[in-house]
């Protein structure tokens, strides 16, 4: 690749336990691609249910002396790992492009909002406070205070690799838990090279454990910790059905869950709406990361008498955002899908379009009849798909249903606000919404009535630390990010004391 490592020990490949560096027990490996080639990049331990156990033990006992570090403690801890994170910069960005096939300078992107999560729950830790509470009772007094819950489980997707686990992992550290963490199979080496640097910031052994799996061997991790007494709390993201699974065999030992699952984002356009913010927010959120975010729009409802100029005031800018070529030239800013897996599921989407009498508009603005799929830039490898824009959507398409996760935008025209609204309404999936208006009173009116945990006015992109992240309906349960994060960690106690 064209980049030297400044500290090449970054890159790893063996798992994290009990503070040592590991192999699966029976030797066992599995082999990470390289998204924009699809070669392979490295053999990376593949571990099964017993090296599970094992971390999940070192984290128990891990636990039962972190608990009593202060407040302060870790803090320090953290901000000596957030630092260490910020100078180790570039090699982790190099290590997320390799893996995950993200451009170099959206890799810093990301790695800079996977610090950023470290940071803002650094700043947190020591504002934990408990209550005190008027007791009925005159001659009791009541208060609260908030404790750790012990080994956290955390079960990380490939499409942020830095930033979800620092979201899930920073979180829980910081309010003194101990973790294990098992990356996705297709992105192991940024989880691997945090924590590394959590190690060298002097995280205690056991604090921190990563167990790395292939596909196959994910589900023997996940059994152990759906059913280990040990852990407390699971922490999921990813697709639905599986954390479905993993949040019913969580019920079997009452292990809180939090869960950040598919989303099938609304992303309205009112005829109001100034179309050059709405075309910008509308390429951010769709576009971005190759459209591989849970909280890119998915279903673009334009408003009938809008829709000609708002498609062409797209096009025109769409044609202008993004720069092609290899992943490591600094001025590229959009890459291949993460596999071809990906592929294949955009092309049954657009082939379900094409039926049912939708239009393909490339990133210039030509109608395309099909697609070439992987004949569109052979230079650019195997799973890389330029931005489609899909006109004369609707109702009975495919991705009304199930997530694209990939650069199609297919706008659908409406009437009025009850018939978007209620099309906008109409899934099972309920994370993220978009819609750009000027009129005051539809902001908020539209704002409640949208069924998700985020909506976005006026704007494309609203991932932040600061924010609390997360879904309703199958789109998941609690918050990560912000002030309710930490608390996800912890448990209130509530002490009575007689006077
Ligand atoms: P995707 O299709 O985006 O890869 P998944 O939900 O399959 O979404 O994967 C998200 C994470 O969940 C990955 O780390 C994956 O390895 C893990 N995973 C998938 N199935 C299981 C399972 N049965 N038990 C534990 N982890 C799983």
């Amino acid at each position: 690749i064209p980049y030297t490592f400044n500290d090449p020990s970054l890159l790893d490949t063996r798992s994290f336990i009990g503070g040592k560096w590991i192999d699966a027990a029976n030797g066992d490996k599995f082999s990470v691609l390289d998204p924009s080639d699809n070669e392979k990049i490295c053999e990376v331990a593949d571990l099964g249910r017993e090296d599970t156990k094992q971390a999940i033990e070192a984290a128990q006992t891990a636990f039962k002396t972190y608990r009593k570090t202060t407040a302060r403690e870790r803090r320090w801890l953290m901000r000596r790992w957030a630092d260490l994170i910020r100078e180790a910069k570039d090699d982790l960005a190099a290590i997320c492009t390799l893996e995950l096939g993200k451009p170099f300078t959206e890799s810093l992107v990301t790695v800079k909002y996977g610090t950023d999560f470290i940071d803002w729950f650094e700043t947190a830790i020591e504002r934990q406070y408990g209550e005190t509470i008027p007791a009925a009772r005159g001659e009791n007094r009541i208060f609260t205070i908030r404790q750790p819950q012990g080994v956290v489980a955390a079960i990380t997707p490939w499409n942020s690799p830095i930033a979800m686990v620092t979201r899930k992992v920073g979180a829980a550290i910081a309010a003194g838990n101990t973790v294990v963490c098992k990356p996705a199979p297709e992105t192991p080496l940024c989880a691997i090279a945090v924590a590394k640097l959590f190690e060298k910031a002097g995280g205690p052994p056991g604090v921190l454990n990563i167990v790395t799996s292939s596909i196959e061997k994910s589900k023997l991790v996940g059994e152990e910790m759906t059913q280990n007494p040990f852990v407390k709390h699971l922490s999921f993201t990813g697709s639905t059905a599986v954390g479905r699974y993993l949040h019913a065999e969580c019920a079997k030992t009452f292990k809180k869950t939090s869960l950040e699952l598919g989303g099938n984002a609304p992303f309205i356009v009112f005829e109001d709406a100034k179309l050059d913010k709405a075309a910008e927010g509308l390429i951010t959120s769709k576009f971005r990361s190759s459209g591989q975010t849970c909280v890119c729009a998915n279903r673009i409802f334009v408003h009938r008498s809008i829709m000609d100029k708002f498609s062409s005031v797209l096009q025109e800018k769409l044609s202008k955002t993004f720069h092609y070529g290899s992943v490591w030239d600094r001025k590229v800013n959009f890459g291949p899908l993460y596999s071809a897996k990906a592929f294949e599921k955009i092309h049954a989407q657009i082939d379900d379009a094409l039926q049912k009498g939708g239009k393909i508009h490339d990133d210039k603005g030509n109608l395309v009849n099909g697609v070439n799929g992987h004949a569109e830039e052979p230079d650019l490898g195997p799973n890389f798909f330029k931005p489609k824009i899909i006109t004369g959507a609707n109702k009975d398409m495919l991705f009304m249903k199930q997530e694209t996760f990939g650069p199609l935008a297919f706008l659908v025209p409406f009437d009025s606000d009850a018939e978007v609204v209620e099309m906008a309404n109409s899934t099972n999936a309920g994370l993220a919404s978009y819609f750009f208006t000027e009129d005051i009173s539809r902001v908020w009116k539209i704002s409640e009535e949208l069924e998700s945990g985020m909506v976005g006015v006026r704007v494309g992109l609203i991932s932040a630390c600061e924010q609390p992240f997360g879904g309703i309906k199958d789109s998941g349960v609690g918050r990560e990010g912000g002030r309710d994060a930490l608390n996800e960690y912890t448990e209130i106690k509530s002490i009575t004391v007689g006077i």
